[in-house]
């Protein structure tokens, strides 16, 4: 198996050669979904797992549903996404401008998640979600090794940051040295007239 180590600065490749049976997880977006075939068929085994309830050391107090609010961002077909560089709440709304002209969502890096200024559920990256979107857009993020893990698997990344060597370059299709806070505004009224026609 590969996985992260030492906060995402290498891949690991753990070998177990000795026991069996394995199990490794893998998180949600981090491979396309396959297409069910019907036609496979697996062969179910009863199995009756003996539980002695009076040596659980945990116990269910209550279950509380998260309140959902929006699309989850590993569903969404376009996310326009930022990072620091946006700064604050005003700069997340500037961003949700654009994100409703294309009818897409607004993620976030975690600089901002732990900020207070986005919520986790819109976090993209090692420890946020991973996603795959057909338009990624990366406004004043720099591109943290951490970020890319979550989202260097979109079909299309636009990038925009005012340093020319910032690493999300590196992923990215096409990229504007820029100001974003020049760039989203001009970008959503363009984008506005054009799908209006
Ligand atoms: C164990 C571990 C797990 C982590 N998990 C995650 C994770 O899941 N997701 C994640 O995102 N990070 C994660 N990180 C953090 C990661 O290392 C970076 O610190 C973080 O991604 C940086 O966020 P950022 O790009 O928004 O900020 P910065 O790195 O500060 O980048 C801001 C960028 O904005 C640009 N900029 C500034 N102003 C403007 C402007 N007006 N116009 C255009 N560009 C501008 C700057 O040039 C800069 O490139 C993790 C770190 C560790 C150690």
């Amino acid at each position: 198996m590969t996985r992260p180590a030492f906060g995402g600065n290498l891949m690991a490749t753990i070998k177990c050669p000795e026991h069996r049976p394995q199990m490794s997880t893998v998180r949600p977006g981090v491979m396309p979904k396959a297409t069910p075939d019907f036609n496979r068929k697996g062969e179910i085994v009863p199995f009756q797992p003996k539980f002695d309830a009076s040596k659980f050391v945990v116990k269910l107090v209550k279950t509380v549903k998260a309140q959902k609010t929006a699309v989850d961002i590993a569903d969404a077909k376009i996310l326009v996404s930022g990072g620091r560089g946006v700064g604050c709440k005003e700069g997340f709304d500037m961003l949700q401008g654009l994100a409703s002209v294309l009818g897409g969502e607004v993620s976030s890096s975690r600089a901002m998640v732990d900020a207070g200024v986005m919520p986790h559920d819109r976090q993209v990256g090692q420890t946020g979600k991973t996603v795959r979107p057909a338009v990624y857009f990366a406004l004043g993020i720099s591109g943290a090794i951490q970020h890319l893990a979550g989202m260097e698997e979109s079909e299309t990344i636009i990038a925009v940051n005012k340093d020319k060597f910032a690493p999300i370059f590196s992923v990215a299709d096409l990229g504007i040295v820029c100001d974003l806070n020049k760039v989203v505004p001009l970008l959503t009224e363009r984008l506005k007239k054009e799908l209006a026609k």
